[in-house]
């Protein structure tokens, strides 16, 4: 037997095992200080009501014959596509039902996706970025390729003709940047696509944090998309299902290369490695796009909004360039006083007693960066908000 030797270029994380050490260790020395963190990337809100009640109403179906659910389609329930339909239809996307797949969320989808690419591929990956994208295509032996993301570019790097890609990730809103791009600046990484045979595997997320309407919330809003792009959506953010599990990613039909059809393979895979997300958990997705649930969420997503306007605007009153803030749970700021990303955590923990995360832990362009989050609650985000404004303005 040979294990995958692909796994010995896989670079080790340690970016949240670190920052959990270095808190540890100074909560131990400094028993008495609150430590407050505004380093985590999950939700903290519990589901919404209308959400709950889907839930146990499914749990009840599950209890009788007549309503008992076993295996379901590989793709999903049709009430639950059906919904995510007519949530593009909205916005002016005309999705078929056959071009959505429900999935237990989009990291593994971003992962298994893999499965229908050919081993030869470049891929393109900008730089800082969301760890999954690298370390599932090095454990596939995948030669992986930079985009600078830098202050210079605001964090969106734009597409070079003169790097040939076959795969393109885009992160919009970005993790952990939160930086988005605009139509016109998508509208050009679907031309470079479309232009070299290449797919555009967009990530969606932290969509639903999008209100400026320049920006798109799908890339299939932006024209010739569906020649080229595959996007992976998340109820993980958009209504704190990060412990529930459930996400889905839209391949168009229209996705074809060498004759083979990207929509049908990836069913094909789907079917074969994929046996389908709870009905249970189905059921409360659905919910999310009632009125109701559309409503409930919408409160919590602003409770977040508010969040990060507290952290934005402190920033701003400190002179701190940051991106993210507005259309993004993150904010992603240049660290003072031309510290180092480790630097700024060290000092800010140590001064203030704040966590944050050091963007030097997603990429090398991530040096000298740091990125704060608004998933905390609002209490520990206005206290660490002034005590961030007091230790730099001392
Ligand atoms: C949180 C997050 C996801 C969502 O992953 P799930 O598996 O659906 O929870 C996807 N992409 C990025 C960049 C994220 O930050």
């Amino acid at each position: 037997m040979k294990l995958n030797q692909n796994f010995k270029n896989i670079k080790e994380s340690y970016l949240f095992a670190e920052v959990a050490d270095r808190t540890g260790a100074y909560a131990k020395l400094n028993p008495d200080k609150k430590i407050l963190k505004l380093g985590i990337g999950d939700v903290t809100l519990p589901l919404a009501p209308a959400v709950i009640e889907a839930l146990h109403g499914a749990v009840e179906d599950m209890s009788k014959s007549e309503t008992f659910r076993g295996y379901g389609p590989y793709e999903g329930y049709e009430f639950l596509r059906e919904s995510i339909q007519g949530y593009y239809r909205a916005r002016g996307v005309e999705l078929g039902l056959d071009e959505i797949f429900v999935s237990d969320g989009a990291k593994s989808d971003l992962g298994n996706i893999l499965d229908i690419f050919s081993k030869d591929n470049v891929i393109l990956v900008p730089d800082p970025v969301y760890p999954v994208y690298v370390d599932t295509n090095e454990m596939a032996g995948r030669k992986v390729l930079f985009a600078n993301a830098t202050e210079e570019n605001g964090f969106l790097p734009m597409p070079d003709y003169k790097v040939k890609a076959d795969v393109i990730y885009i992160c919009s809103p970005n993790n952990p940047t939160g930086a988005a791009y605009n139509k016109a600046q998508l509208k050009e990484w679907v031309d470079y696509a479309n232009k070299l045979g290449a797919v555009i595997l967009y990530d969606a997320a932290y969509e639903c944090f999008i209100s400026d309407d320049s920006l798109a919330r799908s890339i299939f809003e932006v024209d010739g998309a569906k020649s080229c792009a595959i996007e992976f959506c998340s109820f993980s953010k958009t209504a704190g299902f990060t412990g529930t599990r459930c996400g889905y990613t839209v391949v168009s039909k229209t996705l074809i290369s060498d004759g083979m059809n990207a929509n049908k393979m990836w069913l094909r895979r789907q079917a074969t490695k994929f046996n389908g997300v709870p009905y249970i958990v189905q059921k409360g997705a659905a919910a999310v796009f009632t009125e109701r649930g559309q409503r409930e969420i919408h409160k919590n997503l602003d409770y977040y909004r508010r969040n990060a306007k507290l952290i934005a605007d402190c920033m701003d009153r400190l002179g701190i360039k940051y991106t993210g803030g507005k259309n993004s749970p993150y904010i992603w700021l240049k660290c003072p006083r031309g510290m180092k990303s480790w630097e700024f955590f060290d000092y800010l923990l140590k001064g203030a007693q704040v966590v944050g995360t050091p963007g030097a832990g997603f990429g090398e362009n991530g040096e000298g960066f740091f990125r704060l989050t608004a998933f905390g609650s609002e209490e520990v985000t206005k206290e660490a908000v002034a005590r961030i404004e007091k230790l730099l303005t001392e």
